[in-house]
């Protein structure tokens, strides 16, 4: 009872924080401070009220349009609402046994929202963002961790590392932030995993790259944000790394 009380209660502080990250998404790349002004419809500029504040639902409510002005409004902001609120759930449901972890797996929900959302619309990852997460990160992940503290260095050396190879090898078709997000992401979740992170992002870019191409929604040479498939990854990583990496091992022993 209490466990389903508090999935609930995690559920919605996604939901919420959810609606935070898409503000400071949209906003931080373009230099915007993220308190004022409050938030208003691009096109006719109409103020939000309270009633248009409720994650996920206002949208349903409106069916995605400003009340004033009928202007769509884009769906990424109730996608981004909705993965914060279930994945808030999920991690609380994988680490409620272990406050610490619970922490990490909560900073690192966050920052996955935000990089994914400011990628996506601006191909960026903000420094900004990465130098406000690593040090929190940095601090809880040592705190609660029982791989020894090479694990998590080699992580981020070794991440960090094969993306600088791929963006001198692809002469901008990768960028740098792709290769701080993954230098961060190795130090969370250390080695072996970080190897684990690249295989799932390589993998489900690679596939939803194809399907993108297939349907001609982008175009070859186009560069796509690698940041949401990096994201994936070390959420799964995180959650799971360890019974897969055990798993496969076990194919071999
Ligand atoms: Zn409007």
């Amino acid at each position: 009872m209490m466990t389903i009380m508090l999935l609930i209660y995690f559920l919605c502080l996604g939901l919420i924080m959810g609606s935070f990250f898409n503000v400071v998404a949209l906003r931080i790349p373009r230099g915007l401070s993220i308190v004022h002004p409050p938030s208003s419809c691009p096109d006719c500029g109409t103020r939000l009220r309270a009633r248009d504040l409720f994650p996920v639902f206002s949208y349903l409510l409106t069916k995605g349009k400003c009340r004033a002005c009928d202007a769509r409004v884009s769906g990424l902001y109730p996608i981004g609402e909705a993965s914060t609120g279930l994945l808030f759930a999920w991690v609380y449901w994988r680490f409620n046994d272990s406050i610490p972890e619970l922490i990490v797996g909560i900073l690192l929900i966050s920052l996955c929202v935000i990089v994914t959302i400011t990628d996506l619309r601006y191909m960026l990852i903000p420094n900004k963002i990465l130098l406000f997460f690593a040090p929190l990160l940095l601090v809880s992940v040592l705190y609660q961790t029982q791989q020894p503290i090479w694990s998590h260095l080699l992580g981020a050396l070794l991440g960090g590392g094969v993306l600088m190879l791929v963006v001198w090898l692809s002469r901008g078709g990768m960028g740098m932030g792709d290769v701080k997000l993954l230098t961060l992401f190795g130090f969370v979740v250390g080695l072996p995993q970080v190897i684990l992170v690249l295989l799932i992002a390589s993998f489900a870019g690679a596939l939803i790259g194809a399907v993108l191409l297939l349907t001609k929604m982008i175009k070859r040479k186009q560069p796509v944000p690698f940041g949401p498939y990096l994201a994936l990854g070390v959420l799964i990583s995180y959650g799971y790394g360890n019974d897969i990496i055990q798993q496969y091992l076990s194919i071999f022993y």
